[in-house]
C-alpha cells in the first residue's frame, strides 16, 4: 500500500522539477471573478477547492471570514456580497494554502486535515509530519491598489457608460476610460479624482 502510494507520487511528479524548500513546485490557482449586480462571483471556486484537495465548505468559510462578508456556494461558483478584486482572492488563497495545505516540513501539498484530540492537524502524506493548524489573529493583508492622480495602473473595463466611456471599478472607485470596449484590460493613468470617481487617460 505504501509502495503503491509512493509509486503514484513518483509518477505524478515525473517530468516536474524537484520540489524546492520554498514549495515552488506548487502552482497557486488563479482566481477568475466577475461582478453580478452588487455581488462578486468567484467562477472557479470548485476548481480551486479541488486543486487544493480541501472540503469546499471549509474553504468557503475561510474566504468569508477573511473578506468579512456573506456569501454562498452556487454549484461550481461562489457568490460574495460586495465587490472584491482578483488580487484579494489570490491573497486569501495563498494564506489558506500556507495554513491548511502546504506541509511546513517538506513544502509539499500532499496533506490532509485530521482531528487529533479535537485539535485540527495537518498531516503530510509525503513526509509523515504532523502539525497543528495555527490560529491566526490577523486577517490576510490585502494590497489594495492606490488611487491617486498621476498613478498608472491596469484596469478591467466592466461596462460602457451612457456617454460611451469605459467603466472600471477599483476598490470603492469608479474609473472612466474613453475609447475602450467592455471586457478589455487596459493600462491607464489617473488624471483627476472627484469623490469616488476617477478620470483617466489610456496609456498607449
Ligand atoms: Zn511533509
Amino acid at each position: 500500500m505504501v509502495d503503491s502510494y509512493e509509486n503514484m507520487l513518483k509518477s505524478a511528479y515525473a517530468g516536474m522539477s524537484e520540489p524546492t524548500d520554498t514549495g515552488e513546485r506548487f502552482v497557486m490557482p488563479k482566481a477568475k471573478i466577475y461582478f453580478e449586480g452588487k455581488t462578486t462571483v468567484l467562477d472557479n471556486f470548485a476548481d480551486i477547492a479541488d486543486s487544493l484537495n480541501r472540503d469546499p465548505d471549509h474553504f468557503m468559510k475561510f474566504i468569508l471570514g477573511e473578506l468579512g462578508t456573506a456569501g454562498k456556494i452556487d454549484g461550481s461558483r461562489a457568490v460574495f456580497n460586495g465587490k472584491f478584486e482578483e488580487t484579494q482572492f489570490e491573497a486569501i488563497v495563498t494564506t489558506y494554502v500556507n495554513d491548511y495545505v502546504i506541509c511546513s516540513e517538506c513544502s509539499r501539498p500532499d496533506t490532509k486535515l485530521v482531528k487529533d484530540d479535537r485539535v485540527l492537524m495537518l498531516l503530510c502524506e509525503a513526509c509523515g509530519s504532523k502539525r497543528p493548524i495555527r490560529k491566526r489573529k490577523v486577517k490576510t493583508e490585502i494590497q489594495r491598489p492606490v488611487i491617486e492622480e498621476g498613478k498608472e495602473l491596469e484596469v478591467h473595463i466592466d461596462s460602457i457608460s451612457k456617454k460611451g466611456d469605459g467603466v472600471a471599478h477599483v476598490g470603492k472607485y469608479i474609473l472612466y476610460v474613453s475609447g475602450t470596449k467592455a471586457g478589455q484590460n487596459i493600462k491607464v493613468r489617473i488624471t483627476r479624482i472627484s469623490g469616488s470617481v476617477a478620470f483617466t487617460q489610456k496609456i498607449l
